[in-house]
């Protein structure tokens, strides 16, 4: 008889976890996966899906707005929060099902409940109390929002974990921290009626990446309302009669219905035995693992956002694979985590890869940057204020594009296309080969012939 019952046992169904188990079990390995809140994790659950979805409703109302400029009559447009958020639920609660409906296709056997580690081969389940026996484990746990220091008030304060569930939209809100999810909010909340004040305690908003793109980025939000306030932090939070009265570090008060932080998550690494089991963590505060994913426990692995390396979902559900292929398939995978293209679905879009400019500077001996910067076509008629941002960042010795930073609509998508040429390191020239395709946005990545500053080597010492 075995001394194990199953041959995998996955802590956490989400993007990672998800991944690793169905891949293992495809492989013919007996899995089981643990569940402590609803199987789909961050991303389907209170993440990346339900955003874009909260996005998508944001964006209406420039859309109603610019719609007359092209001869269109709209009557006066009114939103209806509980309603979206009502859609919004039947959407998760789908997609939820979907990928419980894809475990079990696979055989891979599903618990509700909170897993808790009492060896390296065992697992106890806290619902039932049971102990299951694993050859193999793997931690896929995620992370979960950090509101930083303990301020008066912090009781009131919510995360983007609430923000999915609200009651009603708040006719103003405040939200800290100048991360993709604090921008991401803020345009959500403006774009759907909100009076939106950020807060940030750094110089600028998103901070690492490049600085043109967050310049630029923060005159677009503030164009469009945003009152963004940074070099400053949220002191206090009182409640006065039903909203709330926001003190600053220098003192200055502001005015909020709901008070939001988003100045970080943690990964989730306490509370369900990894230091009983000797599993180690690294600096950054997640577990950590080996180039396979391997923790300092032989047969315990990690992946995704409790790793802390690259906090994305395509990035966990890649490490679940490789994870899986290299345990399972017999085929060790590293996984690569250069170049990863990344977007912000802020108003207007961010995305980027590569190197910033910063980076390269740092980096290489040579590098050329070409700009620009212009009004999309759509603004013309609409009469809207707002310009796109490019950027190509060059190796001045090899012509090899090492960076991509776009402003503007649709980014998003573009990264995605423009990712594939900057990991083939497609060069310069390769860009410059490529025939536009007219009237677009994107043509401008394929026609930028002037660099607009050109560095050596001298210049970045
Ligand atoms: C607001 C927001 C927006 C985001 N937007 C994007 C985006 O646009 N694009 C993008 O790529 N990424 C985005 N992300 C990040 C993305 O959601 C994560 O990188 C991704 O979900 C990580 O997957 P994971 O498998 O590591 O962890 P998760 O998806 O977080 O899954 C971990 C699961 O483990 C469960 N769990 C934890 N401990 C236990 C335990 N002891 N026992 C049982 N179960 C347990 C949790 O309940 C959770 O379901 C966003 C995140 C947030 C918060």
């Amino acid at each position: 008889m075995a001394d194990h019952d199953v041959d995998l046992f996955v802590i956490g169904a989400g993007s990672g976890g998800v991944r690793a188990a169905r891949i293992a079990s495809s492989y013919g390995a007996s899995v089981m996966i643990a569940e402590e809140y609803r199987v789909g994790g961050t991303c389907v659950i209170r993440g990346c899906v339900p955003k874009k979805l909260l996005v998508y409703a944001s964006r209406f109302s420039d859309e109603f707005e610019d719609a007359a400029g092209y001869g269109w009559t709209v009557p006066q447009p009114t939103f209806h929060w509980p309603a979206l958020i009502a859609n919004k639920d039947r959407e998760i609660a789908r997609l939820e099902a979907a990928y419980t409906t894809t475990l079990e296709r696979f055989n891979v056997k599903l618990v509700k409940s909170r897993a808790v580690l009492e060896d390296a081969h065992t697992v106890r389940l806290l619902s039932s109390g049971a102990r299951v026996r694993a050859e193999a484990i793997l931690i896929a746990t995620g992370a979960a929002p950090f509101h930083g220091a303990q301020i008066a008030g912090l009781e009131h304060v919510i995360s983007s974990n609430e923000a999915f569930h609200l009651p009603q939209l708040p006719k103003r809100i405040l939200i800290q921290g100048g991360g993709y999810i604090a921008v991401e909010f803020a345009g959500i909340f403006a774009g759907l009626g909100s009076q939106v004040t950020l807060v940030y305690r750094g110089e600028n908003i998103l901070r690492g990446f490049d600085d043109d793109v967050r310049e630029h980025l923060r005159r677009e939000m503030a164009r469009r309302g945003i009152k963004i306030i940074t070099r400053q932090t949220v002191a206090a939070v009182e409640k006065v009669g039903h909203g709330y009265d926001v003190e600053l570090s220098d003192n200055e008060q502001v005015m909020a219905d709901l008070v939001m932080f988003a100045t970080g998550r943690k990964p989730n690494v306490h509370g369900f035995g990894l230091e009983t089991v000797g599993v180690k963590l690294s600096e950054s505060g997640g577990v950590a693992v080996d180039a396979y994913s391997k923790t300092s426990v032989e047969n315990i692995y990690a992946v995704g956002d409790v790793t802390n390396r690259i906090n994305l979902t395509p990035v966990a559900i890649r490490e679940g694979h490789a994870f899986a292929d290299t345990v399972f398939g017999g085929n060790p995978t590293p996984v690569d985590h250069g170049n990863v293209p990344t977007a912000v679905f802020s108003e207007p879009e961010v995305g980027v890869v590569g190197l910033t400019e910063a980076q390269a500077r740092e980096r290489l001996a040579k590098v050329d940057i070409y700009k620009t910067s212009f009004r999309p076509m759509k603004a013309t008629l609409a009469g809207r204020d707002t310009r796109v941002f490019m950027k190509l960042v060059v190796d001045g010795i090899t012509n090899q594009v090492v960076g991509c930073h776009i402003v503007g609509p649709d980014a998003s998508d573009l990264i995605q296309v423009v990712g594939i040429a900057v990991k083939m390191r497609a060069s310069k020239a390769d860009f410059d080969a490529t025939m536009a395709v007219h009237p677009t946005s994107a043509e401008e990545l394929v026609t930028m012939r002037e660099i607009a500053v050109s560095y050596g080597r001298a210049a970045a010492e």
